[in-house]
């Protein structure tokens, strides 16, 4: 018989329903809070946490008992939990998807928590006595050098020689080396000497140390002006106060050459955090921070659920890149929670980029933020120089103008290199009969009046759906006229690649996009392998940021027409911001930096602003717009979402979803969110799917929240729900 007074746990499991679940447990009690606990589940068991311990109800003696307790203490306890709760009510999701989106894929498979060790390599016996033998040179061998008579760890390999794992796997595959764990805090190499900062970056770097408790900081400084210096101040400050700092960075930005410029100048082992670990590494990361062994953790996106016990200060590096924005499963954003965590621990947040995102750029000016700038690049760096190539009724070749094949040249004789940058990967985007105007459409996306081009790839040979990734070969005939004349519309980066190694021959010319470099490391190996010499990247969004190139002296914009004529509110900020990233990646050093902005209208206003003056010109009337048409930072957004094989039931879950909404809006008056919808999402189908959205907006967040709070209860219940995909998106990035 179970004790019926023995109080109940209240378990948050990961599943899409918005409520917790009881359980009996031996002993129950207040520590449980926090702990992982298996449970039965239907014929299933599942891992949850445990979110609250309740009295018992009546129905207490059918509960069904835990299987086990999986924490010898509680993993989620403190701030953290606080904040994943905040979180579960912001986003409104389920406290179970939230936590399980939080913790590292081994830690919600009920794993244990790991050993935070280090790893460490060494030559054994057989190694030492085989070093002599192996290929002069090669990599196993200039490894087993470096093994010869010293542990060492991997951070510091990875410093020390290039492909070191390809090596290390060699070595240990014929018994020549060994992996050991080690403790992690005995791995630290010795902190090297920067640049002395300049008074802006001297000014910021003082305001970060005078920041008591909560302060939030917006680090705007133009490209190559030496914000990452900032940080790497604020990290030491932080380290010498004896507190753990988190650096957020965009899924593209954490390159080796990031880490061990971190690692050499910080002196302490920097734990990374990014999508390119296997489980156990990232549980191993996560684990190392929850016991305060990781002092510095630089990781992407969902670093920031990094559990910090001793936090002392978070940094979001290009706080405006779109990789912070999760977009399915709970859509949190990574900049935004930093600043609710950096709120609950009592900490500064410092948000650095030459192109903050207008949300935030508004929150400094109205003085909500710190407001920190650096105005000038650091060092000898100076500004690139744009220019705009006007291209009308000028003959292009594969989309590049004969002002920008000479500009090239030019740089490639003064031993430079050009990085050239299309938004548009594959070979064409769109694959058309000559003869009569059909083109290729993708089955799957699109409607019939407004079909989706597949791009084409392999040189013509294969087309492609970039939205939903369906591929088929190019068929040899127009499917409804049968004429040979099918052609390649448009370029992408693959025909750019092609046109510019025929011509540029005696230069390496480098693809860099999804396609070409669909492993981590594979960009940076291109990278590494062209080193200083003089050549040619192509490239898309990937090479607006990352691996600093200091050879860089020409940038060629080529096609960013369609960006102008987008129709969604945010397009012309992300088009302003990768213009002035992508421009901001020449003269970084020694080098002098131009920029070749080739367009069909040179006269748009955007491009104009920019260029006459800069970002910050832009942002200013973009801000204004924003105000006038009602659009956040000047309004509240959420998007309701609705997908199914058919195009009804969507709509008519939206439109239910509408009344419900309606139903409980009576009550806040003309605060209420405006509704916007169901209507069509402007990608209407896509993978087979139709989709619908509906759209709330409102003046406060307060009562955007209220509303939503009371009526998805009824939206959840609804029998339209059923027949439906639906999600909600609290702050949309995008509205498709
Ligand atoms: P950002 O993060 O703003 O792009 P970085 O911190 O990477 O800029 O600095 C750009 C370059 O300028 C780096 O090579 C860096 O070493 C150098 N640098 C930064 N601060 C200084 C300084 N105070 N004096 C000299 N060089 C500096
Ligand atoms: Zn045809
Ligand atoms: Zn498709």
């Amino acid at each position: 018989m179970p004790d019926p007074v023995a109080p109940v746990l209240q378990v948050a499991l990961p599943l899409p329903l918005p409520r917790l679940f009881d359980y009996r447990a031996p002993d129950a009690g207040a520590d449980d809070v926090g702990r992982r606990v298996r449970v039965p589940f239907g014929p299933r068991e599942l891992v949850g946490v445990v979110a609250a311990v309740g009295p018992a109800g009546a129905d207490a003696p059918e509960l069904r008992p835990i299987s086990e307790r999986l924490d010898p203490a509680p993993l989620l306890h403190g701030e953290l939990l606080a904040s994943l709760q905040w979180l579960s009510r912001y986003t409104h999701a389920p406290l179970g998807e939230v936590l399980a989106t939080a913790l590292p894929a081994a830690l919600r498979r009920g794993e244990p928590l790991p050993d935070a060790h280090a790893w460490a390599w060494r030559l054994t016996g057989a190694g030492a006595a085989a070093l002599p033998g192996l290929r002069a040179g090669s990599r196993p061998r200039r490894l087993a050098e470096l093994l010869h008579g010293a542990l060492r760890d991997e951070d510091a390999l990875g410093a020390l020689l290039e492909g070191w794992r390809a090596a290390a796997r060699t070595l240990l595959g014929r018994g020549l080396a060994e992996r050991v764990a080690v403790p992690a805090s005995q791995v630290a190499p010795a902190p090297q000497p920067g640049p002395s900062p300049g008074d802006e970056q001297q000014a910021a770097i003082d305001a970060l140390r005078e920041a008591a408790g909560f302060a939030p900081m917006l680090l705007d400084g133009v490209t190559g002006s030496g914000k990452t210096e900032v940080y790497l101040h604020a990290i030491a400050d932080c380290l010498a106060r004896g507190r753990q700092a988190l650096v957020l960075v965009p899924e593209i930005g954490l390159t080796p050459q990031l880490l061990a410029r971190f690692r050499a100048r910080l002196g302490v082992p920097v734990h990374v955090a990014h999508s390119g670990l296997n489980d156990g590494e990232r549980a191993r990361t996560w684990a190392a921070a929850w016991r305060g062994e990781a002092r510095v953790v630089v990781g992407t996106r969902s670093a920031v659920f990094t559990p910090l016990p001793d936090a002392g200060l978070i940094v979001v590096d290009e706080e405006h890149d779109a990789s912070y924005k999760q977009q399915d499963g709970i859509r949190y954003h990574a900049r935004d929670f930093a600043l609710v965590r950096g709120r609950a621990l009592g900490i500064p947040v410092l948000l650095g980029s030459a192109t903050p995102s207008l949300e935030t750029l508004h929150n400094a000016t109205a003085g909500r933020y710190h407001y920190l700038r650096l105005s000038r690049r650091a060092g000898v760096a100076q500004a690139p120089e744009v220019r705009v190539a006007d291209v009308r009724k000028r003959p292009l070749d594969a989309g590049l103008s004969q002002q920008m094949l000479a500009a090239i040249r030019g740089e490639l004789d003064a031993g430079g290199q050009v990085l050239v940058f299309r938004n548009r990967r594959g070979y064409a985007p769109v694959l058309l009969c000559h003869d009569c105007g059909w083109s290729a459409q993708c089955p799957h996306c699109g409607t019939a009046g407004q079909g989706r081009p597949m791009t084409v790839h392999a040189q013509g040979r294969r087309l492609q759906c970039h939205h939903c990734g369906h591929r088929r070969p190019s068929p040899p005939a127009c499917p409804d006229c049968a004429s040979l004349a099918l052609q390649p519309q448009g370029v992408g980066t693959e025909r750019i690649e092609e046109v510019l190694a025929a011509r540029f021959g005696d230069v390496p010319v480098l693809r860099i996009d999804r396609g070409s470099t669909r492993r981590r490391d594979a960009m940076e190996r291109l990278l590494g392998e062209l080193g200083e010499r003089p050549g040619i990247l192509v490239g898309t969004q990937m090479l607006a940021k990352g691996h600093d190139l200091a050879q860089l002296g020409l940038v060629c914009v080529v096609g960013i027409d369609e960006g102008l004529y987008s129709a969604d509110f945010r397009s012309h900020e992300k088009l302003a911001q990768l213009l002035i990233q992508v421009a901001g990646r020449a003269g970084r050093a020694q080098r002098p930096g131009r920029v070749l902005l080739q367009t069909h209208h040179p006269d748009h206003p955007l491009l104009a602003m920019l260029i006459g003056g800069g970002y910050h010109a832009f942002a200013a009337d973009a801000l204004a717009l924003r105000e006038a048409a009602g659009f956040p930072p000047f309004a509240h957004l959420a998007l309701l979402r609705a997908e199914a094989r058919h195009a009804g039931p969507p709509l008519a879950f939206l439109q239910a979803a509408r009344q419900a909404l309606e139903a409980v809006a009576d009550g806040h008056g003309d605060a209420a969110p405006a509704l916007s919808g169901p209507m069509p999402a402007p990608m209407p189908r896509r993978a087979g799917m139709h989709r619908a959205q509906l759209l709330l907006s409102a003046d406060a967040r307060r009562d955007l929240h209220a509303v939503l709070r009371a009526a998805l209860p009824a939206i959840h219940a609804l029998p339209e729900a059923r027949r439906v995909r639906w999600s909600l998106d609290v702050d949309p990035v995008d509205l498709y």
